[in-house]
């Protein structure tokens, strides 16, 4: 989603908005609710600015949402 290319799922990273509104990285790629993939850091930090249309979700800090994903997948891709 942040710099567009296409990797296998396995790859990627799922951020998802649940049915309660929450917003939160998907560790199983499979939890309920909308989601948007990303395949890495860098690529969620290009992404920060369009989660909120991507998954419907305004008003969530998506800076938490960047720290995890760096968090799960490490700084450096
Ligand atoms: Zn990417």
């Amino acid at each position: 989603m942040g710099c567009r290319v296409v990797r296998q799922k396995g790859q990627m990273l799922r951020i998802v908005r649940r049915p309660d509104g929450s917003v939160s990285v998907d560790a199983t790629g499979s939890a309920p609710g909308r989601g948007a993939y990303v395949c890495g850091a860098a690529c969620a930090r290009l992404a920060r600015g369009r989660f909120a249309r991507a998954l419907r979700a305004p008003g969530v800090d998506y800076a938490e949402i960047v720290a995890a994903v760096e968090a799960a997948v490490g700084d450096g891709t």
